[in-house]
């Protein structure tokens, strides 16, 4: 990605810094701390914002938010950066960078539990202090993955089968919009709003605090179950997954398995299926719920690795790729389900491609994904089976590009005629994206509520929707 023209003169370090004096910490370019500021999860995105400033409240947010509407420069909004639109993408833009917004309060002492949360909480931290209390609130399969940005676009994780997406545990938001106000938005107040910030993506303004309803959720039963891959074994655990009580959830990963030493010798290079399982109902069932998966394993030639165990929610997510190490060109579908034949077209590709390492990832959904109707809230893919992803790796991003044709290819292929896009797995915010991502009604209600608080489109630094 290559740089803008330089900066304007309103967004000047000077500029920036008299403005936000005391309201936020400025990171400009030189500054020490600003080259590790900028550095967002996947690599190979070179990004440099004119400032990065840190906020530690939603007052000194709004401070930064009435800064860059006014010098007409682009805003973006950073809370975990593991999504490619984390940081402004040209050198006259200005970066909110809320992960000095980082509490967790639990309140458990009236009704049912909830927690807020700062816009800059990592969704493991978050999981971590609720899950010492036996708590928990559905996020993805990754602890560094921001609340900030899988909330916005919706959430799908390991306990997604059993108790639906994150976005269906929002109770409610603190928002600064795009003219500076705070506004505190839930069922009651700002409806409008708070329907369009559950999958609607970063367009609505900064989200300084969430609001989440929590689950009594003291251990679950799950991890990594390694399975040799063939078409028969990848179709099997999506058909079984697909079949099981909604209490698992089963995320699979079909790779070429990495030189590790917890992986024998002799599997390293070889395509295997990793089967991430959580199943969080009784413990006592666990065993009858996992059984028609373990049969695909043992079908399969048995499982290359058990890593199946008893412990807390948050232990089960992955720490995740250190910052900027992986460059990635990756596409996301959803899709019905994955016969025989898809599966063996998979494989065939996973084989035949020379990128240093690529995969297919198949989470597979329903449950209480889809109890939800698909106008409640801006996610309106809730009869998907499965969200899946195809990516290559590779050293440079130049490197990774030339891999682009072939990860859409096997995307089309494996999508089949099923529509739609997953707004937290993109990795461009274009248009044909966003109208993917939000079809019909729920687009033409989305711009609706873009006009009503944000009508000079100042968030732009996401799959963009327009005001109406
Ligand atoms: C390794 C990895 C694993 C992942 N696993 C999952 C998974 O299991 N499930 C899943 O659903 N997704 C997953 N994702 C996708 C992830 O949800 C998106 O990339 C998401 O946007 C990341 O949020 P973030 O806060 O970390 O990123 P950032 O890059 O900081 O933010 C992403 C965008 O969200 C918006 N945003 C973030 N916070 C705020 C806020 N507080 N207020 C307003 N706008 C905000 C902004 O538009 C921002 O540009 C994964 C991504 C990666 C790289």
């Amino acid at each position: 990605m290559t740089a803008d023209p330089a900066p304007s003169g309103r967004l000047s370090p000077g500029a920036v810094r008299s403005a936000l004096d005391g309201a936020a910490a400025v990171l400009v370019p030189d500054d020490p701390g600003y080259e590790d500021a900028r550095t967002i999860e996947p690599g190979g995105v070179e990004l440099r914002p004119a400032a990065i400033v840190r906020p530690t409240d939603a007052a000194g947010v709004a401070r930064a938010v009435r800064l860059a509407r006014d010098a007409g420069a682009e805003v973006s909004v950073r809370s975990g950066g593991h999504s490619v639109f984390g940081l402004g993408r040209g050198t006259g833009a200005l970066t909110i960078d809320l992960r000095g917004l980082d509490a967790v309060d639990v309140d458990t002492s009236t009704g049912p539990p909830t927690a807020w949360a700062g816009g800059g909480v990592t969704a493991g931290a978050y999981s971590q202090t609720v899950g010492e209390l036996g708590l928990a609130t559905p996020f993805g399969d990754t602890a560094g993955v921001g609340v900030g940005g899988i909330t916005l676009g919706g959430g799908v994780g390991l306990l997604s089968r059993a108790h639906g997406m994150t976005i269906d545990h929002l109770l409610g938001a603190e928002v600064v919009t795009a003219d500076g106000q705070v506004l505190h938005v839930d069922a009651e107040e700002h409806p409008d709003l708070f329907w369009a910030l559950r999958g609607g993506g970063g367009n609505f303004g900064v989200v300084t605090r969430f609001r989440f309803a929590l689950t009594e959720l003291s251990e679950v039963v799950g991890g990594m179950l390694m399975l040799p891959a063939t078409p028969e074994s990848v179709a099997g655990i999506v058909a079984a997954a697909d079949a099981a009580p909604r209490g698992l959830t089963v995320i699979l990963m079909v790779m070429s398995a990495p030189p590790v030493p917890f992986i024998p010798a002799e599997w390293h290079g070889r395509l295997v299926v990793m089967a991430n399982l959580c199943w969080s109902g009784r413990p006592e069932d666990a065993d009858a719920a996992m059984a028609p998966v373990r049969d695909v394993a043992a079908r399969a030639g048995g499982a290359i690795v058990d890593g199946v165990r008893t412990g807390p929610y948050a232990g089960l997510l992955e720490g995740g790729p250190p910052p900027g190490a992986m460059v990635a060109t990756g596409r996301a579908f959803f899709t019905d389900g994955l016969d025989l034949d898809a599966a063996t077209h998979l494989l065939s590709q996973l084989e035949s491609v020379d990128a240093p390492m690529r995969a297919a990832q198949l989470r597979v959904l329903g449950g209480a994904v889809a109890d939800v109707d698909p106008g409640a809230t801006a996610y309106p893919h809730r009869g998907a089976r499965v969200l899946g992803n195809v990516a290559a790796v590779a050293p440079s991003a130049e490197a990774a590009a030339g891999y682009t044709p072939w990860v859409e290819a096997l995307a089309a292929r494996l999508r089949g005629d099923h529509p739609g896009a997953y707004v937290n797995f993109a990795l461009d915010g274009g248009l044909d994206v966003a109208r993917a991502a939000y079809p019909g009604a729920t687009w033409e209600r989305l711009r609706q509520v873009k006009r009503t608080y944000d009508p000079q489109n100042v968030f732009t630094g996401n799959v963009n929707v327009p005001p109406a």
